[in-house]
């Protein structure tokens, strides 16, 4: 893997991430860019106790492609996007409007392919385990700076869950504090420990093994589950068996293995509600253990996948028990949502 660091007009970051060891990437943004000025600002909610970001510096764009012109596919002569050179394998950057900024934090972007066209699913292996290398080397970076806490590596797909950038890509986020769902987890982890003398994830883990019926997917590194309490219509956990608290820490046999196991999830995700429906939408959001968080070796690397569609042309929507009191309702058991995940595995 090539990587190469070169920075933008308006003096944001870009690193190409290339398969072949010999590539150059010297192409220059000529775009006429004001530099970037963000104000975004944490606020602390006084009742709940957790973090708002106010994101309030989206005026004053200067630069507007237009509508028809995809800005992260590359730069040809004439249309120039937010990535200079004509072609790419993976690359990130950060976001023009991001939010979270400065000593609030970091937003990049992470374009998985050049090709437009295409959905995470349809990449080769190798292109998968570039993105791989890529949130990797990322959550290795992002951990350097003293104003990032904890890496959230995502990707959000589909119109209905609004998207409205059609070419693949993902998003960073380095977060100033450690967020409310990584709390709750180490809240349940320590008292778990505290009440068994064993590590909560391992236990998890092990018990839906043991149970098989949530089980969707098993590798010799991987395995893939709905969880018991699911809280998504169609929601799976997928963790590396041997755990470790971040993406940096994988060793190369499950490095190796990755690509193969999430592509085929990915595929599942796409065929749970039959053939002729748009692709599911869906959001991947890896969990790693917050840099400098007291206990972070007992925290374990997972990735959860989820989408919000329940049936054909039915989203789930967060309404007033889910977005008014924390409540989920979950209209389709884990049990059957796991059995229709095995159902639909590639041939
Ligand atoms: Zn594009």
């Amino acid at each position: 893997m090539k990587k190469t660091v070169t920075t933008l007009a308006d003096g944001r970051e870009l690193i190409y991430y290339d398969s072949a060891d010999d590539t150059v990437r010297d192409a220059v943004d000529p775009r006429p860019l004001d530099a970037v000025s963000t104000s975004s600002e944490i606020r602390r909610d006084p009742l709940l106790g957790d973090s708002v970001a106010i994101a309030s510096h989206r005026q004053g764009r200067t630069y507007h492609p237009p509508a028809d012109e995809c800005p992260l596919c590359p730069s040809r002569e004439g249309r120039h996007s937010e990535i200079p050179d004509t072609g790419y394998d993976v690359v990130v950057f950060e976001n023009r409007f991001p939010s979270l900024a400065g000593d609030s934090g970091r937003c990049e972007v992470v374009c998985f392919t050049s090709d437009h066209d295409v959905s995470f699913a349809g990449l080769t292996e190798e292109q998968a385990g570039l993105v791989l290398e890529a949130w990797t080397d990322r959550t290795a970076d992002l951990a350097e700076l003293p104003q990032v806490a904890q890496v959230f590596c995502f990707e959000n797909r589909g119109a209905e869950i609004g998207v409205t950038l059609g070419h693949p890509h993902g998003q960073i986020y380095g977060y100033p504090f450690v967020t409310p769902r990584t709390e709750q987890m180490f809240r349940s982890m320590d008292s778990h420990r505290a009440e068994t003398g064993r590590n909560l994830f391992d236990d998890v883990v092990a018990r839906e093994l043991a149970d098989g019926e949530r089980v969707v997917l098993e590798g010799e590194h991987w395995v893939a589950f709905v969880p018991y309490a699911a809280h998504w219509p169609y929601e799976v956990h997928l963790h590396p068996r041997r755990r470790v608290p971040d993406l940096r820490e994988l060793d190369e046999a499950a490095r190796t293995e990755f690509p193969q196991i999430y592509l085929e999830l990915l595929r599942r995700f796409d065929r749970i509600f039959g053939p002729g429906e748009p692709p599911t939408p869906y959001i991947s959001a890896w969990h790693q253990a917050p840099f400098r968080a007291p206990g972070r070796e007992e925290f374990a690397l997972h990735l959860e996948l989820f989408t919000i569609r329940r049936t054909p042309g039915k989203l789930k929507f967060l309404a007033g028990s889910e977005s008014g009191m924390n409540v989920f309702i979950n209209d389709v058991p884990p049990e059957a949502a796991a059995q229709r995940l095995r159902e639909v595995a590639s041939e």
